[in-house]
């Protein structure tokens, strides 16, 4: 099969003035392009070529390097589009809101732990909440485009349901060096109405 870049489902100046038209633009049309172009090239002519995404990266210890970077950079950002939105969801509910509470004390208490874990990534990666094959909550980081999915990844695996990126790339046009500044934004476009459904989902595929 062959990837392609998806549409966002909001304008590129919809975000605006937590993220900028300018550095939506450069992220989704050149940077996320440029990881599905360099993900075809990258399994065309091998195994992967017949996989879905989802199971390249649990599996990417089998993968070469070129798949592992472009393959968690199209799923990554795939992910992150889908759960930010102009009219954002500022809560999570029911479910999902009752398992924070449980694991994490508070949504803010949660808040605060991803914001850590996005300023200690020294320089490229991802913060993430994540559902672990036991079927807990856990917030975690990972470097460059890995994810929670793959299976190189020793410290925190499972089925990541929020993700924000803090490659520099993804707020530095408008935050310059100030990584916090981004992350505090971050949640006025989160959406957690997506987030509740990818938590449905993940639980579905543990389940
Ligand atoms: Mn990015």
């Amino acid at each position: 099969m062959s990837y392609t870049l998806p549409e966002l489902p909001y304008a590129y100046d919809a975000l605006e003035p937590h993220f900028d038209k300018e550095t939506m633009t450069i992220h989704h049309s050149r940077h996320h392009q440029a990881y599905v172009d360099n993900l075809n090239k990258a399994v065309a002519g091998t195994i992967g070529e017949t996989k879905s995404i989802e199971e390249i990266l649990r599996e990417i210890s089998k993968y070469t390097p070129a798949v592992r970077n472009n393959g968690g950079g199209h799923y990554n950002h795939d992910l992150f589009w889908k759960t930010l939105s102009p009219a954002a969801k500022l809560a999570p509910e029911n479910e999902l809101a009752d398992e924070i509470n449980k694991v994490f004390g508070s949504l803010d208490n949660l808040k605060v732990e991803i914001k850590n874990a996005g300023l200690g990534q020294f320089g490229s990666g991802w913060a993430w909440l994540l559902v672990k094959h036991n079927g807990t909550l856990a917030v975690s980081a990972t470097a460059n485009q890995d994810n929670p999915l793959m299976d190189t990844n020793l410290v925190s695996q499972g089925y990541p349901i929020l993700g924000v990126d803090v490659w520099e790339h993804a707020y530095y046009l408008k935050y310059q060096n100030k990584r916090a500044d981004y992350l505090d934004a971050f949640w006025s476009v989160l959406d957690w109405a997506a987030v509740e459904k990818n938590y449905t989902e993940a639980l579905s595929k543990i389940k």
